[in-house]
């Protein structure tokens, strides 16, 4: 059944999606309208290794195409910085051996078809300007939520990369100057707030209590059932987040800001919180309920958006 509907539309482009996670990567086929064709395949990274990674990233895409047809090209959303001119990753803080590694030629060479690489936060970004929370709108920021804080700009219908390809790092905006010193030497960044990692130090801090395997939704579990401290946290988290989200409206004056990650799931907890000291701090408060929206396509952003990218890259117009 499957074949024949796949042989019936031979001749509609098939790209791939592909996110690259730190324990997982998740790839699916994606059709020119942003809907996912088919199953998701799921394949934990068991060795962060280079080699076994590179493996890995070939088999699974193999896998994937021997149900569907073959693709015109592939989009992977990867963590790190990546120079986009050479298509190399500079660096990676899931993948700490890479050091400037050319991972698209790396893959063109086992792969017959165009690879397009893009920082994760940034593919995520794209994805829900092209068919999420912003669909079609022109300016979304994406802050991401996960174990770090990832940050995306799409700007004019396009990523904006910056000079170095290194915009977007908005889990690095500054909102205490006295705050915690965070893993890139930097002292109060958003990232030590609004991480899933921040979540579970906060609370174990308020408490005074080490709590081995505590996670950002436990805390968030304690939050809904009523508990303080646990609840502090998640003010706190929103304050910050609204601090560097009224600095990002200030200078991009953006139609839409998308937060996503994990700790998007905690949105009642943190939102008006959030809300409020957006609008304390916004020279123009406007439209703020229509413009900071939560993710819509949520674990699937990167995966939709690299996979948008690729269809760029082998031109065809996706919006
Ligand atoms: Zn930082």
């Amino acid at each position: 059944m499957r074949k024949t509907s796949m042989r019936a539309k031979r001749t509609v482009p098939a790209v791939i999606g592909l996110d690259l996670g730190g324990s997982q990567v998740r790839l699916a086929f994606i059709t020119p309208k942003g809907q996912r064709a088919g199953r998701i395949l799921t394949v934990p990274v068991t060795d962060r290794g280079l080699k076994a990674v590179l493996t890995l990233l070939v088999s699974s895409i193999q896998r994937l195409q021997s149900d569907g047809p073959c693709p015109a090209a592939i989009g992977i959303g990867i963590p790190g910085f990546i120079r986009m001119d050479e298509a190399r990753i500079y660096r990676s803080p899931n993948f700490p051996e890479w050091k400037n590694v050319p991972i698209r030629s790396l893959l063109e060479s086992k792969l017959n078809f165009p690879v397009l690489i893009e920082n994760d936060a940034n593919a995520a970004a794209f994805g829900e300007s092209w068919v999420g929370c912003g669909k079609g709108l022109p300016s979304l920021l994406y802050l991401g939520l996960g174990t770090g804080v990832g940050g995306g700009l799409v700007l004019d219908r396009g990523i904006w990369h910056g000079t170095e390809g290194l915009a977007g790092e908005l889990g690095h905006i500054t909102v205490d100057p006295n705050g915690p010193i965070c893993g890139c030497g930097n002292q109060g960044c958003l990232e030590s707030y609004a991480s899933a990692t921040a979540v579970v130090r906060n609370y174990m801090e308020k408490t005074g209590q080490v709590r081995p395997g505590l996670t950002a939704q436990d805390v968030g579990v304690l939050a809904r059932r009523g508990n303080q401290k646990a609840c502090a946290v998640f003010v706190e988290l929103g304050q910050a987040l609204g601090v560097a989200i009224a600095d990002l409206l200030n200078i991009f004056d953006p139609e839409r800001i998308a937060i996503g990650g994990g700790v998007a799931g905690a949105w009642s907890l943190f939102h008006k919180p959030m809300m409020d000291e957006i609008g304390r701090r916004a020279v123009r408060p406007v439209r703020l309920n229509e413009k900071v929206r939560r993710s819509l396509l949520k674990n699937e952003a990167g995966m939709i958006g690299a996979a948008g990218l690729a269809y760029r890259h082998v031109g065809v117009k996706v919006f």
